[in-house]
């Protein structure tokens, strides 16, 4: 269900080229604030790409869009302090421990002292963690590594986070614990952009849009895109679109 009307992403005709390749063929979508937005589409359908321009960590070729506020174009720092990301290639840094990991992404986000070591607490808490706070990330199972990872995207509390398949690769119990903090993290009113290829977790978004070839083919919450496509799941949805 839809929690906000405000829009906080805001894109228009966005088109993204590389050399003569389009990967994204004018794009036009918005993203209210506090929504968990889904972002589908096949392998090498955009999405990434769309997420990275999004995130201001590359440019459109054309194309109005703006996040949190602000143009990716002319006012990229300001996004980037506005946002989280959590690249779909694992983030964390697999030398240091789990404690060291928050500490070193709480110092690269200018957070006060105070200020990340009060919510380190509060965050090894919340993920049952304090045993292992002082373990190697690398000895750690991948769905543990993933829920440390979105907690360091979100440990600035920013307006928005982007998630690239987070739970790509992940055990079914272990992503149902992921979606709960998904949305936890909404609750407090952070928007959540996610890409995934389970169709189960597309259920789970407000809105979900889906990409195939660089264009958006569908977008509306799941129910609405079950009835459009007379379809039983989302999986049959996906299915019609891509083929
Ligand atoms: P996946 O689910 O596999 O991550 P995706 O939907 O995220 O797929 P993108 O990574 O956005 O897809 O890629 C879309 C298309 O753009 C692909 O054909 C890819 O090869 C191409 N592409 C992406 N980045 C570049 C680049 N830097 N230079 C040239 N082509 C690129």
């Amino acid at each position: 269900m839809l929690k906000h009307t405000d829009n906080i992403i805001e894109v228009k005709d966005l088109v993204k080229k590389f050399g003569s390749f389009v990967a994204n063929d004018h794009l036009t979508f918005n993203v209210k604030k506090g929504e968990i937005f889904g972002f589908l589409g096949a392998n090498g359908a955009g999405k990434t790409t769309a997420l990275r321009i999004l995130s201001g960590l590359s440019y459109p070729t054309s194309g109005e869009v703006k996040v949190a506020g602000f143009d990716v174009y002319k006012e990229g720092e300001k996004v980037k302090k506005n946002i989280g990301y959590m690249s779909q290639k694992f983030s964390l840094y697999e030398d240091l421990t789990v404690r060291e990991n928050i500490r070193f992404y709480g110092g690269i986000y200018g957070l006060s002292n105070k200020y990340i070591k009060e919510k380190t607490e509060s965050l090894l808490e919340r993920l049952k963690m304090k045993d292992i706070q002082n373990s190697l990330i690398k000895s750690l199972p991948l769905g543990w590594k993933q829920k440390i990872a979105f907690s360091v995207a979100i440990f600035h509390n920013p307006k928005i986070v982007f998630l690239d398949e987070p739970t790509g690769g992940v055990d079914p119990i272990t992503r149902r614990d992921f979606w709960e903090m998904i949305y936890e993290a909404s609750d407090l009113g952070i928007t959540v952009f996610v890409t995934t290829h389970y169709m189960d977790e597309a259920e789970y978004c407000d809105r979900v849009s889906i990409m195939d070839q660089g264009r958006i083919e569908g977008l509306d919450t799941p129910g609405e895109l079950k009835k459009q496509f007379n379809a039983k799941n989302m999986d049959e949805v996906f299915i019609k679109i891509a083929r």
